[in-house]
């Protein structure tokens, strides 16, 4: 067995492999310690009956599956090894064959899917300084294909967040990810994309045809049944796109809150979708926004007419709730793993069709009229779904029923004949009951025995004598007669040959549903887009949300916007309002302000109107009006960062360089707090020095918002005419200061940090004390002329000075009156002392 069990597990050395003894399927060797703690269960070191001792732990057959989403969710492969021969029949050890590869990137189980979320594998091909990109999404038949410069791999990993790469063996990704990798040799791709026809990408482009052949083979690999709805991949358009990086999308929060919470994001605030497909279908929209005015207008308009028409989009989303995830659910029935309730309650949701379109009627924009009337019709589909399959279904095909009685002759007589089998039973049983005298004698049916009269031991010796012992159990016998042996075969030859003929009639129902695939993909779109659509609407109607309008020349005019994720979730005060004003004129924005004053909020409030606006969202403002920004940089300083432990000033230096490298005229930049990560000194002449540059490189920046808690910065204002000051208003009242929240022209004259400690809740003793060193420290300033402000502030002067800096004066006075030598003063001196120390604590 060990033998069979190395043989099986060298077929796949990178998966973990179940290998199905008896009713479990059992892990082995590393495989088991890696799978037992993912999976909690016990890790044992000797099989149950047998004498193979090795560190194992097992599964029943039952749950596999919710095994193997575990695994998979983790990022591992499974293999699962069956047996493949009845083992009742088996001379020796049972024949067993690897029936099934699920990998992170290629699986179908809904378990181990989220609903609303793609799964994509990715096929990477490097070639001449460039790679050769696919997405495949198989359960939903998504596929996508491009080419990428190395240094931008990253980024459309963030956007697509693959949960499986494939690479040629040798090959490395060229950044760090934790994402799955699996490797295939070199001619293997090449021999995929030899054997690949596809039309859709423009041909002389190898590495994406080796990258997409190779996403196609592979996939082809983990479903030998084939992949009908697989369309040819879309060509990817990154250059048409806007760009976000990793860093924007963290920011941004679009998928996740700043503490890794999936449903405090930008996506989820927007999510009232009411299909899979529609909710997959915002994601691609937030990641990938557009940059084509003429576009942007359609989407607007769209979501315009819905918001005018609430009726008609209430109509369109009751349609929407019954659909379903018809794309997901068309992915099963094409590689053959569907059941029959799933394909029946896919006909349902193909029915609800008609009905959507009926509600959509009276809506007239371009980009809607053009969805809706290029929905496919896919009754017959349904039809033939609902032909087939009776009303009341198992779960498998093999638990038998799952075909509609009148859709095959041969069955229906089978089926017949088995009804009357069970007459016959029920009429034999009564004979032998009356000729036996025995009350309680019961038919009985047993998958290994077969039909028998069963009677308990007391009546034993009332059985009649042509009755056959067929088997004695504890406390009773079974028996069969010739009429009962006969009929048995009977019912079984039926029940065998309706098993045959309902898997014929289920699998070639699945085959014929699969050619719909290419109707299948463009409704699945259409329902997905005016799914999406309708819940921008909803989306702008609950949130007094406005239409942004599209500017000819270069600018960012926001008037009284939100951010609408502080909106939402921090209810504790009400949001206050803010505008924005960007134009060539008035490029950069320098904004000072208190810690807590609300710079952060502001910043990624701006960069997330311009995103919502460019993915075809109404915006969280009373007016807007924009040019297209074809990227999103974000620059957020150490503190914010402190939680993922990075190198903080060598990332922020790279992210600095990237956006002095990579920005454009039309980009958008957000620094905030940049500098921090390293001394005051240096991160405040790294930060100038970056401003002057942004400042002066013509064509190569855009807007760029900076907020900084260097007030030294707004002397730039003074020497460059396109920078602006901005700081955000403090009030003080009655000695205690009120942050408003709001940014005003100017530049901040106070950082207020004391105040923000007692507003964070630090005990009066505390703020007291530090009062009392900031007005040493003050002093102190005064005190020594000359040497720059911010050495003086850092400490950096030695002497009387440093300690003046850390004492308070009364305990100045106690010790210099301990260090007094009184011996050696005279009473003048003394007397001189006395009135130093009496000055001192007069402050
Ligand atoms: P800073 O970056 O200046 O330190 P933040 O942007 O982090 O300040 O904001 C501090 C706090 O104030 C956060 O809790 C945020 O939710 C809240 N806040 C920020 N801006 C606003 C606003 N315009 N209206 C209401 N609350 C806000
Ligand atoms: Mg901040």
């Amino acid at each position: 067995m060990l033998r069979q069990y190395f043989e099986m597990k060298s077929r796949v050395p990178d998966a973990i492999l179940f290998y199905r003894m008896g009713d479990f399927y059992e892990m082995f060797f590393d495989d088991a310690r890696e799978a037992a703690p993912l999976l909690g269960i016990a890790l044992t070191a000797r099989h149950r009956d047998s004498d193979i001792e090795a560190p194992m732990c097992g599964v029943p057959w039952q749950s596999a599956d919710q095994h193997i989403a575990r695994l998979v969710a983790a990022g591992r492969k499974v293999a699962i090894c069956d047996q493949v021969e009845d083992p009742r029949r088996a001379k020796g050890l049972v024949r067993r064959d690897i029936t099934r590869v699920v990998t992170p990137g290629t699986v179908l189980d809904p378990h181990a899917l989220l609903p609303g979320a793609a799964c994509f594998l990715a096929a990477l091909s490097p070639a001449q300084g460039e790679w050769g990109l696919a997405f495949l999404d198989l359960s939903t038949g998504r596929f996508h294909a491009g080419r990428l410069a190395p240094g931008r791999l990253e980024e459309a990993f963030a956007l697509f967040r693959p949960r499986e790469a494939l690479l040629p063996e040798g090959s490395e990704l060229p950044f760090s990810s934790d994402v799955a990798v699996s490797r295939r040799p070199v001619q293997w791709f090449e021999r995929a994309r030899a054997g690949a026809g596809l039309r859709s990408l423009s041909s002389g482009e190898t590495a994406e045809h080796a990258a997409a052949a190779a996403a196609r083979a592979y996939a082809q690999e983990m479903r030998p049944r084939g992949l009908p709805h697989v369309l040819d991949p879309e060509p990817l358009k990154f250059d048409e796109r806007m760009r976000l990086d990793a860093a924007a999308i963290a920011t941004l929060e679009l998928f996740e809150s700043s503490e890794g919470d999936s449903r405090l994001s930008l996506c989820s605030l927007l999510d009232r979708t009411r299909t899979p497909m529609g909710s997959r279908a915002l994601k691609d929209a937030i990641s990938r926004p557009s940059l084509d005015p003429v576009e942007l207008e359609d989407r607007w308009d769209a979501v315009e007419e819905l918001v005018a028409n609430p009726d008609v989009r209430g109509a369109i989303q009751t349609e929407l709730d019954g659909v379903g995830d018809i794309e997901r659910s068309f992915g099963r029935i094409a590689v053959g793993t569907a059941g029959p309730r799933d394909v029946a309650a896919w006909a349902a949701g193909l029915r609800r069709i008609p009905g959507l379109r009926a509600a959509a009627e009276p809506l007239g924009c371009s980009r809607l009229r053009r969805v809706i009337d290029g929905m496919p019709d896919v009754s017959d589909l349904a039809a033939r779904a609902e032909r087939t399959l009776a009303p009341d279904l198992p779960v498998l095909v093999s638990a038998g029923g799952a075909i509609r009685s009148g859709a095959d002759a041969e069955l229906d007589s089978l089926r017949e004949l088995r009804r009357g089998a069970q007459g016959t039973l029920l009429a034999i049983e009564a004979e032998e009951r009356r000729r036996s005298g025995i009350a309680t004698l019961k038919i009985r049916f047993n998958r290994v025995f077969g039909y028998s009269l069963e009677v308990g031991a007391a009546h034993r010796d009332r059985v009649p004598a042509d009755w056959i012992r067929r088997q004695s159990l504890a406390n009773a016998e079974r028996f069969v007669t010739p009429a009962l042996k006969e009929l048995e075969e009977k019912i079984l030859g039926a029940e065998e040959r309706i098993g045959e003929i309902e898997t014929r009639l289920y699998a070639d129902l699945l085959t014929d549903l699969a050619g719909g695939a290419d109707r299948l993909a463009r409704a699945s779109a259409a329902i997905a887009a005016i799914d999406l659509l309708a819940a921008l609407a909803e989306v702008a109607l609950t949130g007094r949300w406005v239409r942004p309008k599209l500017s000819r020349s270069p600018r960012i005019s926001i008037s009284e916007g939100r951010h609408p994720l502080v909106e939402r979730h921090r209810r504790d005060e009400p949001f206050v309002p803010n505008d924005c004003e960007l134009s060539p004129e008035r490029r950069i924005v320098v904004l000072t302000g208190p810690n807590m004053g609300g710079k952060s909020t502001y910043l990624r409030q701006v960069a997330t109107i311009v995103l919502l606006a460019q993915m075809g969202s109404f915006v969280p403002a009373a007016e807007a009006e924009l040019s297209p920004i074809d990227r999103i940089f974000t620059r957020v300083g150490a503190a914010d960062h402190l939680l993922r432990g990075e190198s903080t000033f060598m990332v922020e230096m790279l992210e600095a360089a990237a956006i002095v490298r990579d920005a454009t005229a039309a980009s958008l930049i957000l620094l905030d707090e940049v500098g921090r990560g390293t001394s005051t000194f240096d991160g405040l002449s790294i930060a100038w020095a970056l401003v002057e540059h942004l400042h002066d490189a013509p064509g190569k920046s855009g807007f760029v918002l900076f907020a900084t808690h260097y007030h030294e910065l707004t002397e730039i204002a003074l020497v460059k005419p396109a920078v602006a000051n901005a700081t955000m208003a403090v009030k003080e009242i009655g000695g205690r200061v009120v942050f408003l929240k709001k940014v005003v022209p100017g530049a901040a004259d106070r950082s207020y940090g004391i105040q923000v400690a007692e507003l964070a809740g630090l005990p009066a003793s505390v703020t007291d004390r530090a009062r009392e060193v900031l007005s040493n420290l003050e002093k102190q300033e005064l005190d020594v002329q000359g040497a720059p402000v911010i050495a003086r502030r850092a400490g950096e002067s030695a002497g009387e000075g440093q300690l003046l800096l850390f004492s308070g004066s009364e305990e100045l006075v106690l010790e210099k009156l301990r260090a007094a030598d009184l011996d050696r003063l005279t009473p003048i001196a003394a007397l001189a002392l006395l009135a130093s120390l009496q000055e001192r604590l007069k402050g």
